[in-house]
């Protein structure tokens, strides 16, 4: 039984799809192969947080928690290494690694996406002028978000960092090059372009290690890994240290995943994932992103025999994340969900902006302002306000801020968005959604099975590995997402303008509350 494997490398996770890959019957049998999920398996993995605003994992729990998730996996479907004709893996993106070349071991952590340490380079190179030529040769702003600040942190903070760098001793990677030099035992150190557009070295129309940019760092060219296809015949497992012997066909970052895993293929067509955070992508074909707006991040989607596809992301650090913030308020039981009422819109429209108010932007306010501080304001309680109208207050300002990120995105396109596509666990909340549809004013498409990251993955593993070509990875995508919920917008065009020009009155207000007296989660 021919079977692929998806990895979804993620944040608080490492996952294992495994996947048909079956052509059913002989000749004579017409049923169109099918892309289902045999049995899947997760591991979880630890944060470390040593200090405000630092984030951090174990480089080798990354890769044991992977194998694990493998191993339980493939048991699971019954299914064993000779079954395996390629791997595809999803990981987060930003998130790196350097290790020594010659043993393999970390020379320290993984620093996460979310790890603010080099707020102080970013700073240094704002004020030296350089943020203008890092956006356009990158689509990137400078943030530290992005790897290449706080690789050079790194360099400056290990012993003799930038000598061993300089030396070749040193190597960089992305998650999903760590997870492939490790996997393959040492013999492919590899990127793909959609990791390696968001380290903030690599040069978006090359698609290449930027010599500027490598310059402006301090990075040398020496600890790069060399650049691949995101599909393709990338390495061979090693059997003594993944289990089995087996091509890796596809390592791509999970959202890029996710935008192929939700078929979006032509100009303009768009995702968004709500999970922990919110990530919108809107795709953009061949056509490299001329100048995106403020706080919108072009990179590359994939790039497949020698074809770069882009996209635009926006993104809001407060979706599912806000959840564990309500119920250590006490606002939401354990195991609830909070819900918007079918007339909340309505009634939110024409009452300006009074009524209870929720500006959850605990981890920072995301696209379009990007940085700026992190804080919550909760305004417009009554003696007669209950944990329900607070619950209601947050999720509209979820819904709020993607629809601050959707129109960003918006603004960069010749058409507006009209139909997203919308997966990942917090799409599961009918009334968040139908909130969502109602402010962007577009209809929002949720397939039955959401596992968006996966199927993008494992798809893209099997056209590099030759088992299909694209327009057969499309009709098993199609196959594979099953039924697709529609969510309308119903709100009145004059409402949503009144009870959107109210949010950002409340939003900016709170805001600037903020900036005068910054809250603990400030960086
Ligand atoms: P990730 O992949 O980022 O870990 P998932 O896509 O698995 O996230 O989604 C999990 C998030 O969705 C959690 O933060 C959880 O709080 C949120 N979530 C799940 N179901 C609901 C719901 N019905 N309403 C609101 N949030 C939900």
């Amino acid at each position: 039984m021919p079977v692929i494997l998806a990895v979804d490398q993620g944040s608080s996770s490492s996952r294992c799809f495994v996947l048909s890959a079956a052509e059913p019957g002989g000749h004579r049998d017409r049923r169109p192969p099918a892309l289902t999920v045999l049995a899947a398996a997760s591991t979880e993995i630890a944060t470390a947080l040593p200090r405000p605003g630092w984030v951090e994992h174990d480089p080798d729990e990354i890769i044991s928690s992977v194998r694990r998730s493998i191993t339980a996996a493939l048991s699971a479907a019954g299914a064993s290494w000779a079954d395996v004709c390629a791997l595809g893996i999803a990981a987060q993106t930003e998130t790196f690694i350097v290790w020594e070349r010659g043993t393999g071991r970390p020379v320290y952590p993984a620093i996460s996406w979310r790890d603010g340490r080099a707020a102080d380079v970013c700073r240094r190179l704002s004020a030296s002028g350089d943020a203008a030529a890092i956006r356009q040769r990158t689509g990137l702003p400078l943030q530290s978000t992005f790897s290449a600040p706080k690789l050079r942190w790194l360099l400056d903070d290990i012993d003799a960092g930038q000598r061993r760098a300089d030396a070749g001793e040193l190597l960089f990677g992305d998650v999903n090059c760590w997870l492939t030099w490790q996997l393959s035992g040492g013999t492919a150190h590899v990127a793909e372009p959609s990791m390696a557009s968001r380290t903030m070295l690599f040069s978006l129309a090359e698609l290449a290690w930027d010599p500027v940019l490598l310059d402006l760092f301090g990075i040398p060219a020496a600890m790069l890994p060399e650049v691949c296809p995101t599909a393709g015949r990338i390495a061979m497992t090693d059997a003594g240290i993944a289990g089995g012997v087996a091509p890796i066909c596809a390592t791509v970052g999970d959202q890029q995943a996710a935008l192929f895993g939700q078929r979006c293929f032509d100009p303009g067509q768009a995702k968004l994932t709500l999970g922990t955070g919110a990530f919108l992508w809107c795709q953009a074909a061949g056509q490299l992103p001329a100048r995106p707006p403020d706080g919108v991040v072009a990179s590359c989607a994939w790039q497949i025999d020698g074809t770069a596809c882009y996209g635009l992301e926006g993104f809001v650090p407060n979706a599912g994340s806000v959840m564990p913030w309500l119920r250590s308020l006490g606002v939401l039981r354990e195991g609830a969900w909070p819900s918007v009422a079918d007339t909340a819109l309505t009634r939110a429209a024409h009452a300006g902006t009074s009524g209870v108010w929720c500006v959850p932007a605990v981890y920072g306010l995301g696209t379009p302002a990007w940085s700026g501080p992190a804080g919550a304001d909760i305004i417009g309680l009554t003696a007669t306000s209950t944990a329900a109208d607070v619950g209601e207050a947050a999720l509209l300002g979820i819904a709020h801020q993607v629809t601050d990120a959707i129109d960003a995105v918006g603004a960069a396109l010749p058409e507006p968005l009209t139909v997203i596509r919308v997966d990942g666990g917090m799409a599961r909340n009918d009334s968040l959604l139908q909130a969502i549809a109602d402010l962007c004013c577009a209809v929002l498409e949720r397939p039955s099975f959401a596992e968006a990251t996966a199927l993008g993955a494992g798809a893209l593993a099997g056209l590099g590995a030759a088992t299909w070509d694209l327009p057969a990875v499309v009709g098993l995508l199609s196959s594979a997402v099953g039924e697709t919920a529609i969510v309308e917008p119903r709100l009145a065009a004059s409402e949503r303008a009144s009870v959107r020009r109210s949010w950002r009155h409340i939003r900016d207000r709170a805001v600037s509350g903020w900036r005068r007296e910054p809250g603990p989660a400030s960086s």
